[in-house]
C-alpha cells in the first residue's frame, strides 16, 4: 500500500526528471522572445540589445535591407500610420510604398530614387534634400510636409501629387546653384512640373513663380540668340507674369525720350521745347501715337527719336495688354 502511494506521487511531479515526459526537457537553448519596439503603437520587434526598432533608432544612413524587412513587417502587420521615424540620409531606392502615412518623421536626404509611392503621406515629416528621381508619385499628398526644399526631383513622375505651400518647397533645386551637380536642364524639369502641380492645385501665383524660375532655366541653358530675348522678355513683363514690370517700362521710355527731346530742335507754337514739362507731354503724345500735331519734332535726330519712341510705346501697350489679360482669364 505504502509501496503504491509513492509512485502515484512521483507520477504527479513533472519536474522530477525521472517521470518527466522527453519533449518538455530542453527548454533552455529556444531563442528568446523578441522585446517590442518601445515607441508608442510601434509593431516591430526591437533590435538586439536596443529597446527600438530599426525605423525609431537614431542613426543616419540606414541600409536599404534593413528597412526593405522592416517595412515588410508593417505591411504585414496592415500598419498605415506610424510616426517619429528617423529616416535622415536613408537607402529607400527602389521601395514599393503603398497605403502608408510616415507622420512627424525626419526623411532629410532619404534616398527614394525609383522608389514606387501609391497613396502615401508624410504628415509633418521633413524631406530637405530627399532624392526623388525616377520615382513614381501616386496619389501622394504632401500638404502637411513640414519642409521639403532642395529635393532632387529630376524625372520623377507625379500622378494625383498634392503639393504644400510654396514656402516649404523654396524655389531653389539641387541643380540650379553653382554646386557640384548643378545642370540646368535638370532644374527646368522640376521647376516646369512644379508649375502644374500648383496650377492643378488653383494657385495660379505659386504656379506663374515656378514658371519664371523655368524660363530663367531655359534663358541659362538656350543658345546666346535665344538669351537676349529671354532677357528682354524678364526685364519688361517676367515672362508675361508681371504686368507692374511693363508699367514700370512706360515710366522709364516716356521719362528717358523726355530728357532726350530737350537736347533736339522740338519745335512748339511759341517756339522751342526748353522746359521738361512740355517735353513730357510731348513725350507723352508721341508714346501713346495721340499725335495732336501741336508740337513738331524739326530735326532728323528730333524725328528719329520721335519714331523709335512711337514704336516702343505701341509695343509696350500691346504687351501690357498681353500680359494684364493673361493674368486675368486664368
Ligand atoms: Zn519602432
Amino acid at each position: 500500500m505504502a509501496s503504491r502511494s509513492r509512485v502515484t506521487a512521483a507520477a504527479l511531479r513533472p519536474w522530477d526528471s525521472a517521470v518527466r515526459p522527453p519533449m518538455l526537457a530542453p527548454m533552455n537553448d529556444a531563442p528568446p522572445e523578441p522585446k517590442p519596439c518601445h515607441h508608442d503603437g510601434c509593431v516591430l520587434p526591437a533590435q538586439a540589445g536596443r529597446d527600438d526598432c530599426v525605423l525609431h533608432e537614431p542613426r543616419r544612413g540606414k541600409t536599404r535591407t534593413e528597412l526593405l524587412a522592416a517595412f515588410r513587417l508593417l505591411d504585414e502587420a496592415n500598419v498605415i500610420r506610424i510616426r517619429d521615424l528617423d529616416l535622415r540620409d536613408a537607402d529607400l531606392s527602389g521601395i514599393f510604398l503603398g497605403l502608408k502615412n510616415l507622420q512627424h518623421s525626419d526623411l532629410s536626404g532619404a534616398n527614394f530614387d525609383n522608389a514606387r509611392m501609391t497613396k502615401v503621406g508624410f504628415d509633418f515629416s521633413t524631406l530637405d534634400g530627399a532624392h526623388f528621381e525616377n520615382a513614381i508619385l501616386e496619389k501622394v499628398d504632401l500638404r502637411r510636409v513640414v519642409s521639403m526644399r532642395r529635393c532632387h526631383w529630376y524625372e520623377a513622375i507625379f500622378d494625383g501629387v498634392q503639393v504644400p505651400a510654396m514656402e516649404r518647397v523654396g524655389l531653389a533645386t539641387p541643380y540650379d546653384s553653382g554646386a557640384k551637380g548643378a545642370n540646368p536642364k535638370r532644374a527646368s524639369y522640376v521647376f516646369r512640373h512644379f508649375k502644374e502641380l500648383y496650377k492643378s492645385a488653383g494657385d495660379h501665383d505659386t504656379s506663374g513663380l515656378f514658371y519664371e524660375r523655368e524660363m530663367d532655366m531655359r534663358r541659362i541653358h538656350g543658345p546666346i540668340s535665344e538669351r537676349i530675348w529671354w532677357w528682354m522678355l524678364s526685364l519688361t513683363c517676367g515672362y508675361g507674369e508681371r504686368p507692374m514690370r511693363t508699367v514700370w517700362l512706360f515710366f522709364v521710355i516716356i521719362f528717358g525720350f523726355a530728357t532726350l527731346y530737350l537736347g533736339c530742335d522740338v519745335k512748339a507754337p511759341e517756339g522751342q521745347v526748353r522746359d521738361f514739362p512740355t517735353s513730357l507731354y510731348f513725350s507723352i503724345i508721341t508714346f501713346t501715337s495721340l499725335g495732336y500735331g501741336d508740337i513738331l519734332p524739326v530735326s532728323t535726330t528730333a524725328r528719329l527719336l520721335a519714331g523709335c519712341e512711337a514704336v516702343l510705346g505701341v509695343f509696350s501697350i500691346s504687351l501690357f495688354v498681353f500680359v494684364f489679360c493673361r493674368r486675368m482669364v486664368r
